[in-house]
Order: structure tokens, then C-alpha cells, then sequence
């Protein structure tokens, strides 16, 4: 990336094309899965579980049944119905923790209300946490430790390394503090010695501190609250958020606005989602592989 561009210099945006990304780093894991197969081995195998019939999930499981598909992957759908109890479902995480033929699980959030996400992502058995949701794993990723890393801030950190943006040193913030996305995505930013502020909806002048970032990740679910003079000149931009509006998908960041101050932004659509698919193709190959010794 060039040097930080003054406020008065016009900047040409790139539009990250997330799908075009995740699709090279999707041949190579299938090159992967083609050559343990091709040696005799098994392909390996994600087990998704979804427990109610909410559509948004429904399309979110089968994109990522495709996913695998694509690459030579198995996986296999637990559909539960939305009256099943958490008892039921940690009985059948249970089962699928004990099936040798199940490398990674993944249970498709959000949860109905009476099901703990909490006691779900423990019940996962962290050999198998494609996800990367259990305490064990997140408690790696603290130490700095871990292979298993939660899809969406693996998504992130290849997306920056694909464009070599430069981490060390940068001001990086995070807008939001999620176990999911804001924690982890700021303790990578950090491992790769970044200055990381993570940010949330009690942080006073978010703009102000927004201002002040080379890297830019937002991740609120709040449709366009970043507005263009948010953004530093040269910045880059990675818009995590989606949420409906009208009809039509829409990120955390004015994408508008971020035209001409942002050096590259990632778009709502075709950004950071295919990027979090890749990743959880990622991890359960990767669990697969040190399961078996392979
Ligand atoms: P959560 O709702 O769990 O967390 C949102 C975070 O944003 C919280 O920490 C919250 O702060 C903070 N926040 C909310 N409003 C504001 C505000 N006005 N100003 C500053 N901070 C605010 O969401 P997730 O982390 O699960 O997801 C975030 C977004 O990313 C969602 O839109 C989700 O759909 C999307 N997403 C996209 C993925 C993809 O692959 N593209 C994958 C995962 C998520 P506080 O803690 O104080 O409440």
C-alpha cells in the first residue's frame, strides 16, 4: 500500500471481490482434499446442525454444504425443529463429537432463545471446533496459540494480507466486541503488532477514533453508521456488518462515501461472507488433518 495520502489527494478505491479471493485460496484446499484422497485417506467430513427452519440460516447451511461439495469435502445436516430442546441438541453434539467419521461441527447461530449459544460452544469437542467457538480454542487464540481461528477474523486477516496491507505498527480499530468477530479479529490485529482499539456501542467519539485508523474493521450490524469522514484517507476499510434494509443487503460502512478516502474497501455483498465460508472450509480440513496425523 502507498503512504498514507493527504486529505487533498484524490484516491483511487479498491473493491475487494471477496468470492475472487476465496475461490483461489478454495482450489488450493481442494487440491488439498484431492491429494489425501487420491493417497487412500478419507475426504473429511463438517457436520451442520440448524435448529429451527429461520431461512437467512437455512440459505447460510447450504451455501456452506456447497462450499464443501465444490472442493470434495462431505458434510452431513442435522435439521432439528425449533421446539427441540438444549438437552436434545447437546445429545446430538455428543454423538457427533464420538463419530470418527466427523471432523468438524458447526451449529448455525443464532439459537432459538431457550438453546445456550454459550453451552452449545462448549459442548463442541475443540478437536473438532470448526467454529472455533470453545473457550479452549478462544483461550489458544489468547495465547497465541491456536490452529483452529474463528472463520469471519481469519476471513479478515487473509483479505489484508492478500492486498499486503502493512499490520505493523498500523492504528487498527475494530467497531464491535463480539466473541464471534470483534474480539478475535482485535487479538490478531494485535499478534501481528498492530495498535488495536477495539471499539463498541459505549465507546465515546467512535468517529473521532475511526479517524484515526490505517485499518478499519467494522462489525456492529448497524447499517452505514460509518459515514465517509470516518474514514482516514488511504484507509483500509473491511465492512464485516449485513443488515437488511429495504430489501437490499447493506454493510456497516457508507460504501458510497468510502469512495475516493478508503485505498480498498471490502463491498457487503461478495466481501468478507465468501471470505468466512473459505475459512470454515479451512478449519476442518485442518481439524481432519491433525486428528488423523495427516
Ligand atoms: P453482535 O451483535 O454480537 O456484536 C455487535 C457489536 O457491535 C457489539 O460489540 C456492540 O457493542 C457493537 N455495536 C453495536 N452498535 C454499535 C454502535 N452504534 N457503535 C459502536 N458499536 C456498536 O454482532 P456480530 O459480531 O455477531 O456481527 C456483527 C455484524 O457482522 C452483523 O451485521 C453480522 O451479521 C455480521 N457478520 C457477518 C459475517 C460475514 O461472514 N460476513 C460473519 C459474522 C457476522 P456492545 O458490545 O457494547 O453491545
Amino acid at each position: 500500500m502507498n503512504p498514507t495520502p493527504s486529505e487533498s489527494q484524490p484516491i483511487e478505491t479498491q473493491v475487494l471481490d471477496g468470492l475472487a479471493l476465496a475461490n483461489e485460496i478454495r482450489a488450493e484446499l481442494g487440491e488439498s482434499v484431492a491429494k489425501l484422497v487420491a493417497e487412500g485417506h478419507r475426504a473429511p467430513c463438517l457436520a451442520v446442525i440448524l435448529v429451527g427452519d429461520d431461512p437467512a440460516s437455512r440459505s447460510y447451511i447450504k451455501g456452506k454444504q456447497r462450499a464443501c461439495a465444490r472442493i470434495g469435502m462431505d458434510s452431513v445436516e442435522h435439521m432439528l425443529p425449533a421446539s427441540t430442546s438444549q438437552d436434545e441438541l447437546l445429545e446430538l453434539i455428543a454423538q457427533l463429537n464420538a463419530d470418527d467419521a466427523v471432523d468438524g461441527i458447526l451449529v448455525q447461530l443464532p439459537l432459538p432463545a431457550s438453546i445456550s449459544p454459550a453451552a452449545v460452544a462448549e459442548a463442541v469437542d475443540p478437536a473438532k471446533d470448526a467454529d472455533a467457538l470453545h473457550p479452549t480454542t478462544s483461550g489458544r487464540l489468547l495465547a497465541g496459540t491456536a490452529d483452529l481461528i474463528s472463520c469471519t477474523p481469519l476471513g479478515i486477516m487473509a483479505v489484508l494480507d492478500h492486498y499486503e496491507i502493512p499490520l505493523e505498527g498500523a492504528n487498527a480499530v475494530v467497531i464491535g466486541r463480539s466473541n464471534i468477530v470483534g474480539k478475535p479479529v482485535s487479538l490478531l490485529l494485535q499478534q501481528r503488532n498492530a495498535t488495536v482499539s477495539m471499539c463498541h456501542s459505549r465507546t465515546r467519539d467512535l468517529a473521532d477514533v475511526c479517524r484515526q485508523a490505517d485499518i478499519l474493521v467494522a462489525a456492529a450490524g448497524q447499517p452505514r453508521m460509518v459515514k465517509g469522514d470516518w474514514i482516514k484517507p488511504g484507509a483500509a476499510v473491511i465492512d464485516v456488518g449485513v443488515s437488511e434494509v429495504d430489501g437490499k443487503l447493506v454493510g456497516d460502512v457508507d460504501f458510497e462515501a468510502a469512495q475516493g478516502r478508503a485505498a480498498l474497501i471490502t463491498p457487503s455483498r461478495r466481501g468478507v461472507g465468501p471470505m468466512t465460508i473459505t475459512m470454515l472450509l479451512r478449519n476442518t480440513l485442518l481439524a481432519y488433518r491433525t486428528r488423523k496425523g495427516l
